[in-house]
């Protein structure tokens, strides 16, 4: 049975027709899902109409299977429980000025970078959008009324979002439409590995979104060491593609460098990294690596950081230090979930 969050207004206005309902009706069923209200409670609905939609579809498909909250910060990582047995992972952060989650966009992944817990397995499937909207309204729901529900969303969970690029946009139009969640695209980032095509597609296509490029490394040989999607795109490439982006969108660029003692934090590699980011509207985020037990890179500590951060600054690269949070519950992408398999296994 299809799920009813995978729906946007159009597709329920195709229904609508196809059962002899009134169009209207689309944007009702539409606002009251996105409220995570089950069909029975939809109160301005016929009857008829409730007993039709029960009978032709899945509600609130995506289950919080397990949550855990940091007591360094209040993070929480939620574990969701997908129809066919999968699980996937979460992240929700609250600051001052709102709630961003960190959703997941595939069951495992496929691009196998060197630092990630998400790749170990390799990809299993792509989450469908109403899956992806099912983690947001899961955490809204666990928030609970009349709390402050979730203002702002990164696609930066397990997943490469690029890769699952049909349902990954069908997400961004249902999850930004002013008569569900809402979410503008401001308040939105979609974090990729690079995969350059679907950039320039993303831009022409739903631009608007934050990007944000996981870079990692200031040139190919030390890119290829540890992300092998660089074999397909190379940083001239990904360079190129976000001049794009930002031409057709006028957002800024963000890029993720995580630091890998030994790989990629020395300070040449700081230095050619602000060559090649020189004049580029953009800013540069500095990870801590997060340990991974299965990967035997080691994260290159508070010194290295500082001094790969003051390289930047001094040749006029925006660029800060991350807070890590959430580090107590296994923060980083794919950890957490890999652990529960082991234990169920
Ligand atoms: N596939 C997308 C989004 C998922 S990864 C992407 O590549 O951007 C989300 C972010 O976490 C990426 O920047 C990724 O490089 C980073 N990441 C993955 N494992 C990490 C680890 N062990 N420590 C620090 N950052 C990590």
């Amino acid at each position: 049975m299809p799920d009813a969050l995978d729906y946007n207004i159009q597709d329920w206005e195709k229904y609508l027709a196809r059962i002899c309902e009134p169009k209207f009706r689309a944007k009702q069923i539409f606002t009251w899902l996105h409220k995570g209200v089950d069909f029975d409670e939809m109160s301005n609905l016929p009857k008829k109409l409730q007993e039709n939609l029960k009978k032709d579809f899945d509600c609130n498909c995506v289950k919080i299977y397990k949550k855990l909250v940091s007591e360094k910060d209040g993070t929480r990582k939620y574990i969701f429980l997908l129809p066919d047995g999968n699980i996937i992972e979460g992240v929700l952060m609250s600051y001052k000025y709102g709630n961003t989650i960190c959703i997941s966009t595939q069951v495992g992944c496929r691009m196998n970078c060197a630092f990630c817990a998400s790749g170990l397995d390799g990809l299993i499937r792509n989450l469908t959008a109403g899956e992806m909207v099912g983690e947001v309204l899961a955490v809204n729901n666990d928030l609970g009324e009349g709390k402050r529900q979730i203002t702002n969303i990164v696609l930066m969970g397990s997943g490469e979002p690029l890769d699952n690029y049909q349902n990954v946009l069908k997400f961004l139009d249902i999850i930004s439409c002013n008569s569900g969640i809402n979410i503008s695209k401001r308040n939105i980032s979609l974090s990729t590995c690079g995969l350059c095509d679907k950039i320039y597609n993303l831009a022409d296509d739903f631009g608007g979104v934050t990007l944000t490029i996981s870079l990692h490394a200031p040139n190919d040989d030390v890119r290829n060491q540890i992300m092998p999607v660089n074999k397909a795109f190379k940083i001239k490439d990904i360079i190129k593609a976000v001049k794009y982006y930002f031409e057709k969108t006028g957002r800024r660029i963000i890029f993720e460098y995580s630091m890998i003692q030994g790989i990629n934090d020395s300070i040449a590699c700081a230095k050619e990294l602000s060559v090649i980011l020189k004049g580029l509207p953009c800013h540069v985020n500095l990870i801590n690596l997060n340990y991974v037990k299965e990967k035997n890179l080691k994260s290159s500590g508070k010194e290295p950081v500082a001094k790969f951060l003051k390289v930047l600054e001094d040749n006029g690269i925006s660029a800060t230090i991350r807070r890590t949070m959430g580090s107590d519950i296994e923060g980083a992408c794919g950890q957490l979930r890999r652990k529960i398999l082991q234990i169920n296994e």
